[in-house]
Protein backbone atom coordinates (compact mmCIF):
# COMPACT_ATOMS: atom_id res chain seq x y z
CA UNK A 1 0.00 0.00 0.00
CA UNK A 2 1.71 3.32 -1.10
CA UNK A 3 1.33 6.18 1.51
CA UNK A 4 -0.13 9.06 -0.94
CA UNK A 5 0.80 12.57 -1.19
CA UNK A 6 -2.19 14.63 -1.06
CA UNK A 7 -2.65 17.78 -1.76
CA UNK A 8 -2.14 19.03 1.32
CA UNK A 9 1.03 17.62 2.47
CA UNK A 10 2.23 18.81 -1.48
CA UNK A 11 1.28 22.13 -0.63
CA UNK A 12 3.69 21.28 2.79
CA UNK A 13 6.73 20.24 0.88
CA UNK A 14 6.65 22.96 -1.37
CA UNK A 15 6.79 25.35 1.02
CA UNK A 16 9.96 24.02 2.34
CA UNK A 17 11.59 24.63 -1.37
CA UNK A 18 9.81 27.61 -2.48
CA UNK A 19 13.10 29.86 -1.37
CA UNK A 20 15.76 27.52 -3.36
CA UNK A 21 14.63 29.33 -6.80
CA UNK A 22 16.38 32.43 -5.51
CA UNK A 23 19.42 29.95 -6.00
CA UNK A 24 18.87 30.25 -9.56
CA UNK A 25 17.84 31.70 -12.71
CA UNK A 26 15.95 31.78 -15.34
CA UNK A 27 16.69 30.75 -18.58
CA UNK A 28 17.27 33.90 -20.87
CA UNK A 29 19.03 32.54 -24.43
CA UNK A 30 15.19 31.97 -25.90
CA UNK A 31 13.81 35.57 -25.33
CA UNK A 32 10.37 34.83 -24.51
CA UNK A 33 11.21 31.94 -21.80
CA UNK A 34 13.18 35.26 -19.71
CA UNK A 35 9.79 37.17 -18.83
CA UNK A 36 8.53 34.38 -16.55
CA UNK A 37 8.91 34.80 -12.48
CA UNK A 38 11.77 32.60 -10.94
CA UNK A 39 8.84 32.36 -8.11
CA UNK A 40 6.57 30.49 -9.68
CA UNK A 41 6.29 26.88 -8.14
CA UNK A 42 3.55 24.39 -9.09
CA UNK A 43 3.88 20.29 -8.56
CA UNK A 44 1.34 17.30 -9.61
CA UNK A 45 1.37 13.59 -8.74
CA UNK A 46 -0.62 10.85 -10.69
CA UNK A 47 -0.77 7.57 -9.21
CA UNK A 48 -0.94 4.47 -11.30
CA UNK A 49 -4.90 3.66 -10.29
CA UNK A 50 -5.41 7.09 -11.45
CA UNK A 51 -5.61 9.36 -7.84
CA UNK A 52 -4.25 12.86 -8.79
CA UNK A 53 -3.17 15.49 -6.37
CA UNK A 54 -1.40 19.10 -7.35
CA UNK A 55 -0.34 21.99 -5.39
CA UNK A 56 0.99 25.50 -6.02
CA UNK A 57 0.34 27.52 -9.32
CA UNK A 58 -0.93 24.45 -10.81
CA UNK A 59 -2.89 26.25 -13.25
CA UNK A 60 0.25 27.80 -14.92
CA UNK A 61 1.55 26.94 -18.43
CA UNK A 62 5.08 25.89 -19.43
CA UNK A 63 6.37 24.63 -22.64
CA UNK A 64 7.81 21.15 -22.57
CA UNK A 65 11.47 22.49 -23.94
CA UNK A 66 13.73 19.54 -23.82
CA UNK A 67 10.60 17.27 -22.31
CA UNK A 68 9.48 17.06 -25.67
CA UNK A 69 12.50 14.75 -26.47
CA UNK A 70 11.15 12.00 -24.48
CA UNK A 71 7.75 12.34 -26.67
CA UNK A 72 9.29 12.63 -29.93
CA UNK A 73 11.51 9.61 -29.00
CA UNK A 74 8.69 7.43 -28.26
CA UNK A 75 7.05 8.96 -31.42
CA UNK A 76 10.29 8.38 -33.34
CA UNK A 77 10.54 4.70 -32.48
CA UNK A 78 6.89 4.14 -33.38
CA UNK A 79 7.24 5.74 -36.85
CA UNK A 80 10.38 3.89 -37.88
CA UNK A 81 11.66 1.36 -35.26
CA UNK A 82 14.44 1.08 -33.03
CA UNK A 83 17.29 -0.49 -35.93
CA UNK A 84 16.59 2.79 -37.65
CA UNK A 85 16.54 5.10 -34.86
CA UNK A 86 19.62 3.82 -33.49
CA UNK A 87 21.56 3.92 -36.34
CA UNK A 88 21.49 7.08 -36.43
CA UNK A 89 21.37 8.34 -32.39
CA UNK A 90 23.30 6.64 -30.11
CA UNK A 91 22.51 5.28 -26.32
CA UNK A 92 25.48 6.84 -24.28
CA UNK A 93 25.29 9.44 -21.84
CA UNK A 94 27.44 12.60 -23.18
CA UNK A 95 28.32 14.87 -19.66
CA UNK A 96 28.96 17.66 -21.67
CA UNK A 97 25.89 20.30 -21.74
CA UNK A 98 23.02 19.85 -24.11
CA UNK A 99 23.84 22.14 -26.77
CA UNK A 100 27.41 20.91 -27.29
CA UNK A 101 28.67 20.34 -30.53
CA UNK A 102 32.09 19.19 -29.30
CA UNK A 103 31.08 14.98 -29.58
CA UNK A 104 29.80 15.39 -33.07
CA UNK A 105 33.26 16.16 -34.16
CA UNK A 106 34.91 13.21 -32.26
CA UNK A 107 33.10 10.64 -33.63
CA UNK A 108 33.21 8.91 -37.06
CA UNK A 109 30.61 8.66 -38.64
CA UNK A 110 29.44 11.50 -37.62
CA UNK A 111 26.25 10.62 -35.03
CA UNK A 112 24.35 12.65 -31.95
CA UNK A 113 25.44 10.12 -28.53
CA UNK A 114 21.55 10.28 -27.16
CA UNK A 115 18.51 11.64 -28.37
CA UNK A 116 17.91 13.78 -24.95
CA UNK A 117 21.05 16.14 -25.87
CA UNK A 118 19.83 18.68 -28.80
CA UNK A 119 22.14 17.19 -31.57
CA UNK A 120 20.38 13.43 -30.80
CA UNK A 121 16.85 15.14 -30.42
CA UNK A 122 16.98 17.30 -33.27
CA UNK A 123 18.02 14.27 -35.38
CA UNK A 124 14.76 12.42 -33.88
CA UNK A 125 12.55 15.60 -34.88
CA UNK A 126 13.90 14.97 -38.28
CA UNK A 127 12.65 11.32 -38.17
CA UNK A 128 9.19 12.15 -37.20
CA UNK A 129 6.63 10.74 -40.31
CA UNK A 130 4.90 13.31 -42.51
CA UNK A 131 5.08 15.14 -45.06
CA UNK A 132 5.25 18.93 -44.20
CA UNK A 133 6.21 20.50 -40.93
CA UNK A 134 2.86 20.96 -40.12
CA UNK A 135 1.81 17.06 -40.22
CA UNK A 136 4.62 16.05 -38.35
CA UNK A 137 3.72 18.44 -35.51
CA UNK A 138 -0.03 17.43 -36.12
CA UNK A 139 0.77 14.14 -35.20
CA UNK A 140 3.05 15.12 -31.99
CA UNK A 141 0.01 16.95 -30.69
CA UNK A 142 -2.19 14.18 -31.34
CA UNK A 143 0.12 11.69 -29.71
CA UNK A 144 0.16 14.46 -26.59
CA UNK A 145 -3.49 14.42 -26.82
CA UNK A 146 -3.65 10.47 -26.44
CA UNK A 147 -1.35 9.96 -24.01
CA UNK A 148 -2.96 13.19 -21.58
CA UNK A 149 -6.71 12.86 -23.25
CA UNK A 150 -6.61 16.57 -22.94
CA UNK A 151 -7.54 18.02 -26.45
CA UNK A 152 -6.56 21.56 -25.92
CA UNK A 153 -2.81 21.03 -25.67
CA UNK A 154 -0.95 23.02 -28.21
CA UNK A 155 1.74 25.26 -29.34
CA UNK A 156 2.65 28.40 -28.03
CA UNK A 157 3.13 29.91 -30.79
CA UNK A 158 5.03 33.31 -29.59
CA UNK A 159 7.75 31.34 -27.45
CA UNK A 160 8.01 29.01 -30.61
CA UNK A 161 8.60 32.27 -32.76
CA UNK A 162 11.00 33.25 -30.62
CA UNK A 163 13.34 30.30 -30.18
CA UNK A 164 13.13 29.94 -34.20
CA UNK A 165 14.46 33.06 -34.91
CA UNK A 166 17.48 33.18 -32.29
CA UNK A 167 18.40 29.28 -32.63
CA UNK A 168 21.93 29.95 -34.16
CA UNK A 169 23.46 27.19 -32.33
CA UNK A 170 20.61 24.63 -33.03
CA UNK A 171 20.88 25.47 -36.57
CA UNK A 172 24.31 25.34 -36.45
CA UNK A 173 23.74 21.81 -34.87
CA UNK A 174 21.21 20.70 -37.97
CA UNK A 175 23.60 21.88 -39.98
CA UNK A 176 26.43 19.75 -39.27
CA UNK A 177 24.32 16.88 -39.09
CA UNK A 178 23.00 17.72 -42.84
CA UNK A 179 26.56 17.57 -44.19
CA UNK A 180 26.65 14.12 -42.38
CA UNK A 181 23.73 12.49 -43.27
CA UNK A 182 22.21 12.37 -40.45
CA UNK A 183 18.99 14.54 -40.86
CA UNK A 184 17.48 13.98 -44.45
CA UNK A 185 14.63 16.70 -44.15
CA UNK A 186 15.85 20.56 -44.78
CA UNK A 187 17.57 22.22 -41.85
CA UNK A 188 14.88 25.08 -41.46
CA UNK A 189 11.82 22.58 -41.73
CA UNK A 190 13.64 20.24 -38.93
CA UNK A 191 14.28 23.23 -37.16
CA UNK A 192 10.75 24.17 -37.05
CA UNK A 193 9.19 20.90 -36.06
CA UNK A 194 11.48 20.99 -32.99
CA UNK A 195 11.18 24.75 -32.31
CA UNK A 196 7.31 23.64 -32.27
CA UNK A 197 7.86 20.58 -29.93
CA UNK A 198 9.89 22.80 -27.76
CA UNK A 199 7.05 25.06 -27.34
CA UNK A 200 4.06 22.96 -26.85
CA UNK A 201 2.44 24.63 -23.67
CA UNK A 202 1.66 22.01 -20.37
CA UNK A 203 0.46 22.44 -17.18
CA UNK A 204 1.33 19.99 -14.38
CA UNK A 205 -1.57 17.90 -14.55
CA UNK A 206 -1.14 16.91 -17.77
CA UNK A 207 3.02 16.32 -17.44
CA UNK A 208 2.26 14.36 -14.55
CA UNK A 209 -0.41 11.91 -16.86
CA UNK A 210 2.37 11.29 -19.37
CA UNK A 211 4.98 10.53 -16.50
CA UNK A 212 2.58 7.97 -15.58
CA UNK A 213 1.27 6.76 -18.27
CA UNK A 214 5.43 6.37 -18.98
CA UNK A 215 5.52 4.44 -15.58
CA UNK A 216 2.25 2.63 -16.54
CA UNK A 217 4.44 0.69 -19.53
CA UNK A 218 3.37 2.73 -22.14
CA UNK A 219 -0.77 1.99 -21.24
CA UNK A 220 -3.64 4.66 -20.95
CA UNK A 221 -4.17 4.89 -17.03
CA UNK A 222 -8.69 4.23 -17.17
CA UNK A 223 -8.55 1.87 -20.53
CA UNK A 224 -5.64 0.51 -20.19
CA UNK A 225 -5.32 0.82 -23.87
CA UNK A 226 -1.03 0.45 -25.17
CA UNK A 227 -0.42 4.50 -26.40
CA UNK A 228 3.29 3.28 -26.51
CA UNK A 229 4.54 -0.17 -26.87
CA UNK A 230 5.87 -1.58 -23.54
CA UNK A 231 9.65 -1.98 -25.26
CA UNK A 232 9.84 1.25 -26.42
CA UNK A 233 8.55 3.15 -23.10
CA UNK A 234 11.11 0.98 -21.19
CA UNK A 235 13.67 2.55 -23.59
CA UNK A 236 12.50 6.17 -22.98
CA UNK A 237 12.69 5.91 -19.19
CA UNK A 238 16.04 4.06 -19.57
CA UNK A 239 16.95 7.39 -21.17
CA UNK A 240 15.47 9.43 -18.43
CA UNK A 241 17.90 7.96 -16.21
CA UNK A 242 21.44 7.93 -18.04
CA UNK A 243 20.90 11.32 -19.74
CA UNK A 244 17.52 12.98 -18.68
CA UNK A 245 18.75 15.62 -16.49
CA UNK A 246 21.70 16.61 -19.12
CA UNK A 247 25.13 16.67 -17.54
CA UNK A 248 23.93 16.36 -13.65
CA UNK A 249 22.09 13.13 -14.92
CA UNK A 250 24.40 11.23 -12.17
CA UNK A 251 24.14 13.19 -9.33
CA UNK A 252 20.49 13.03 -9.78
CA UNK A 253 20.52 9.22 -10.28
CA UNK A 254 22.55 9.00 -7.16
CA UNK A 255 20.10 11.98 -4.99
CA UNK A 256 16.34 11.22 -6.27
CA UNK A 257 17.25 7.87 -8.44
CA UNK A 258 13.81 8.32 -10.39
CA UNK A 259 13.86 8.33 -14.50
CA UNK A 260 13.35 12.58 -15.20
CA UNK A 261 13.27 14.52 -17.70
CA UNK A 262 13.78 18.11 -17.25
CA UNK A 263 13.23 21.21 -19.36
CA UNK A 264 14.69 25.14 -19.57
CA UNK A 265 11.65 26.17 -19.06
CA UNK A 266 11.40 24.93 -15.76
CA UNK A 267 9.49 21.77 -16.12
CA UNK A 268 10.49 18.21 -15.12
CA UNK A 269 8.84 15.20 -15.47
CA UNK A 270 9.52 12.19 -13.43
CA UNK A 271 8.41 8.43 -14.08
CA UNK A 272 8.29 5.72 -11.68
CA UNK A 273 7.79 2.08 -12.04
CA UNK A 274 4.67 1.17 -9.21
CA UNK A 275 3.98 4.69 -8.53
CA UNK A 276 2.97 6.86 -11.34
CA UNK A 277 4.23 10.37 -12.61
CA UNK A 278 5.66 13.22 -10.69
CA UNK A 279 5.79 17.03 -12.46
CA UNK A 280 7.16 20.00 -11.09
CA UNK A 281 7.26 23.44 -12.61
CA UNK A 282 9.54 26.26 -10.75
CA UNK A 283 11.55 28.20 -13.74
CA UNK A 284 14.54 29.20 -11.76
CA UNK A 285 17.30 27.20 -13.25
CA UNK A 286 20.68 26.14 -11.46
CA UNK A 287 24.04 26.00 -14.13
CA UNK A 288 23.02 22.87 -16.04
CA UNK A 289 19.47 24.18 -17.32
CA UNK A 290 17.77 21.80 -14.22
CA UNK A 291 14.88 23.56 -12.51
CA UNK A 292 16.27 24.31 -8.53
CA UNK A 293 13.08 23.54 -6.88
CA UNK A 294 12.17 20.71 -9.40
CA UNK A 295 15.17 19.02 -8.14
CA UNK A 296 15.21 19.76 -4.65
CA UNK A 297 11.44 18.30 -4.53
CA UNK A 298 12.23 15.38 -6.46
CA UNK A 299 15.19 14.72 -4.27
CA UNK A 300 13.17 15.11 -0.77
CA UNK A 301 9.64 13.26 -2.07
CA UNK A 302 12.28 10.63 -2.98
CA UNK A 303 14.18 10.32 0.27
CA UNK A 304 10.92 10.53 2.02
CA UNK A 305 8.47 7.87 0.31
CA UNK A 306 11.97 5.59 -0.85
CA UNK A 307 11.42 6.26 -4.65
CA UNK A 308 14.42 5.63 -5.84
CA UNK A 309 14.47 2.62 -8.15
CA UNK A 310 18.11 1.70 -7.10
N1 LIG B 1 14.30 24.41 -26.96
C1 LIG B 1 15.47 24.34 -26.13
C2 LIG B 1 16.74 24.36 -26.93
O1 LIG B 1 16.87 23.70 -27.90
C3 LIG B 1 15.39 23.11 -25.30
C4 LIG B 1 16.60 22.95 -24.42
C5 LIG B 1 16.31 22.41 -23.09
O2 LIG B 1 15.21 22.43 -22.56
N2 LIG B 1 17.38 21.97 -22.49
O3 LIG B 1 17.65 25.03 -26.61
Amino acid sequence: MIDKIDTETLEGWLDNVRSFADAGRVADYIPALSERDPHELAAAIYYLDGDYYQAGESDCCFTLQSISKVISLALALIDNGEEYVFNRVGMEPTGDPFHSIYRLEQHRPSKPLNPMINAGALAVSDMIHGHTTEEKVGRLLSFLHELTDDQSIKVNEGVAASEFETAYLNRSLLYYLKQHGVINGDVEDTLKVYTHQCSIDVNVQSLAKIGAVFANEGRDLKSGRQIIPKHLAKICKTFMVTCGMYDASGSFAIKVGVPAKSGVSGGVMASINGFGGIAVYGPSLDEKGNSVVGFKLLEILSNRYDLSIF
